[in-house]
């Protein structure tokens, strides 16, 4: 069959060992790492990948000891007896005839407890724990220490290792001025930075041959103050080739950076670039990444670049499928990972357990199985929202007879708004992704059509995922032609003016924020498309001769005045993502979006909006009041049904406080699992 990704799936062969295509599974935490009775749920979750023909997976983050634990209890590998655990996973790979890495990773002063060490004992701005300054001794410990890990990964069964040397971890930290400050032989000069992670590598080939993978993820834009330059990238990845490593991989911006890497808002292949840079200066294979997420966006690298690899972790989440849909030319049935981070790294960063909000199944392979069923229901599911969608396609992917209602002329309720946000437009892969579903699984759907109780009489179970609709504010004047509630807006059935008053600063209040202080005059580049518009508005020096690649931002001013409002005391996007909630409220405050908490409303009229804050009395005078205050439950059917047929309500139709997708298409899948 002619293939339409002949580079992506080429296979790369390292000399000792062939990688059968050049897809990465990036290391990600899941947290399944960091207990011993999680290693079978962890080998599923990885076999399921290599059974979906990845090329080579790397694990989660396992520290070599406990000073460079993530957090407490965090996984670690030190002693012999801990092979045992991985042998589980290795063995589960290597049955799905995969390959896998275990990465390496010495959290240096980014660990959240108190043994923390780091070059020089400057405390990071995103823990609070100060680390101690490593000794002379302490570096030589820690070295050994990596290299004791390597070869216990490689009694483990594993492929290979990556050492983490990028996103501000131990490695990075002694490479950089800005975190080492030591006049040693560990410091000072570029060769003594960078002495760590040569020794570490030099170490590790000879103690584990030449027949074992060593990928290295070398921070090629450390996006910080005093970081690197290229000159200095450049250096060390000829010294790491020299030295025995089998692949290096992109690193892009520490963690503390205070610019986007991975968000939805970040251009697809965004970083691409960097990569790029690094290939007239090693021969060996270079792996890219950050924001590649369909098989055409990382073809289209493949193609145009002499780059070897793409590395996606969250894709993989997404959908365990990815490459094996690729190699069917199935690439609309895959599942497509949105960006959002909102079950993936948020949960991670929350200690819980990572899956995805687009699959619920990830890292959940044994707790929720999908069984065909044995006894075949016709089922309803009113509403083709998130929730609905995700029940529908369950339902019909087990075998059940299964019609979607939906009133609307299209799928993806809530979706179809989100989408056309700025920057979320991948959001729209989702509703293709379930319109794909259905035609696979022959649910039959049924748009425009606004179902009456009575029809559903027939059906074994009906499931109502109506949804919701926007808050009614009791307000004085909320009639006043100046109001346009959000989704009036999102759909274009009203513009807004020059100057607006936004009320409610939850998610929705924020990408309304977004939408209006976007540049969109005719010549302004689009900087959720554009890698170099992007790089430009946040202040990326593409040469990368600014030390960390950072010069001056330049985010272009809000077209209109804008005020986002909130009744809550306190800085507004507080519920927002732990890891974009800033990017959002960074990215506002550089447009020039005024942020007011405590208000309370008094009154719309031709003046503008009245507001009382601080115990005073003011009014915004602007052209329109947008209203982004929640949302209420929209449920009469089931009422209506509910003693009357088996019928099941889901998704906001149920719950409409902190309705979020994730929670409507887990609520979805499991229903879809269990009836
Ligand atoms: P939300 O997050 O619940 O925010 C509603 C906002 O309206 C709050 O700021 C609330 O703040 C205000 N509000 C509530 N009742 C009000 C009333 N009676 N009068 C005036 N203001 C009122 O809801 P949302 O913004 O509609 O978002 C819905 C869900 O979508 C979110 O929970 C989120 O999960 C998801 N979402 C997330 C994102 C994101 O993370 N970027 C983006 C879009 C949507 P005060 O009570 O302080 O005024
Ligand atoms: Fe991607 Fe969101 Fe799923 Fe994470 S939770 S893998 S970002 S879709």
């Amino acid at each position: 069959m002619n293939n339409n990704y002949p580079n992506l799936l080429k296979p790369l062969d390292l000399g000792f060992t062939t990688i059968k295509n050049r897809v990465l599974m990036g290391s990600m935490h899941t947290g399944l790492e960091d207990r011993a009775k999680h290693y079978q749920k962890l080998a599923t979750y990885f076999a399921k990948r290599a059974e979906g023909q990845v090329g080579l997976i790397v694990t989660g983050g396992i520290a070599p000891n406990i000073r460079a634990w993530t957090a407490p209890l965090g996984g670690f590998l030190k002693y012999k007896f801990q092979t045992k655990r991985h042998k589980i996973v290795t063995d589960a790979v290597h049955q799905a005839d995969g390959k896998i890495c275990m990465q390496i990773l010495h959290t240096g002063r980014y660990g959240y407890h108190p043994f923390i060490v780091s070059p020089s004992g400057i405390k990071s701005p995103i823990t609070p724990f100060k680390p101690k300054l490593m000794t002379v001794n302490d570096v030589e410990k820690q070295i050994k220490s990596f290299v004791n890990t390597a070869q216990l990964a490689q009694a483990a069964g594993y492929d290979g290792v990556e050492i983490m040397g990028s996103e501000g971890y131990l490695i990075n930290q002694f490479l950089v001025k800005k975190t080492n400050k030591r006049k040693d032989n560990w410091g000072d000069s570029y060769d003594n930075r960078t002495r760590f992670a040569k020794e570490i590598v030099e170490r590790t080939r000879a103690a584990v041959g030449k027949d074992f993978i060593i990928i290295f993820r070398l921070s090629m834009l450390d996006l910080v103050s005093q970081g690197s330059t290229w000159d200095e990238v450049v250096q060390l990845a000829k010294e790491l080739e020299r030295l025995g490593v089998s692949i290096i991989n992109t690193g892009i911006g520490w963690h503390e950076a205070r610019i986007p890497t991975i968000a939805t808002c970040v251009p697809n292949g965004a970083f691409t670039w960097v990569t790029e840079k690094m290939r007239p200066h090693v021969e060996l294979p270079l792996i890219t990444t950050n924001r590649i997420n369909t098989p055409e966006i990382a073809e289209e690298i493949l193609t145009k670049t002499d780059i070897d690899m793409v590395s996606m972790a969250r894709p993989l989440l997404a959908d365990e499928n990815f490459v094996k849909k690729a190699q069917q030319n199935k690439a609309d049935e895959i599942n497509t990972c949105i960006g959002c981070n909102q079950a993936c790294l948020d949960h991670v960063f929350k200690n819980k357990r990572a899956t995805c909000l687009v699959n619920p199944l990830a890292c959940y392979e044994t707790d929720y199985l999908i069984k065909a069923t044995t006894y075949v229901k016709s089922c309803a599911v009113i509403g083709g929202g998130p929730a609905g969608m995700a029940c529908a396609k369950t339902l019909a992917e087990r075998g059940h007879n299964v019609t979607l209602f939906e009133a609307s002329n299209k799928l993806g309720g809530q979706f179809n708004l989100a989408a056309n946000i700025p920057g979320k437009e991948d959001f729209f892969h989702t509703i293709r992704y379930f319109k794909t579903q259905f035609e696979k699984h022959n649910v039959n759907l049924q748009l425009n059509r606004n179902i009456k109780p009575e029809e559903l009489s027939a059906f074994d179970e009906v499931i109502i995922a109506t949804g919701v609709k926007p808050r009614e504010l009791q307000l004085d004047g909320i009639g006043h032609e100046k109001v346009i509630v959000y989704n009036e807006l999102i759909r274009k059935n009203k513009l807004a003016g020059k100057s607006v008053a936004i009320i409610g600063a939850g998610g929705i209040g924020f990408d309304i924020a977004e939408l209006l202080s976007e540049d969109t005059s005719n010549n302004a580049p689009d900087v959720y498309t554009d890698p170099k518009a992007f790089c430009h508005e946040w202040g990326i020096d593409m040469e990368i001769k600014a030390e960390g690649g950072l010069i001056k931002a330049n985010h272009a001013k809000s077209p209109r005045e804008i005020f986002l409002l909130q009744r809550k005391t306190g800085k507004l996007g507080k519920g927002l993502g732990k890891t974009t909630g800033w990017i959002h409220r960074m990215a506002l405050k550089k447009r020039g979006v005024k942020t007011l908490a405590g208000c309370s409303y008094n009154k719309i009229d031709d003046q503008g909006l009245h507001i009382t804050r601080k115990e005073q009395d003011e009014v915004l005078a602007v052209d329109n009041v947008i209203i982004c205050a929640g949302q209420v439950s929209v449920n009469a059917l089931y009422e209506e049904l509910k003693d009357k047929q088996s019928c099941h309500l889901i998704g906001g139709a149920e719950f409409a406080g902190e309705l979020d997708a994730k929670r409507a298409i887990k609520q979805g899948v499991l229903l879809g699992a269990k009836l």
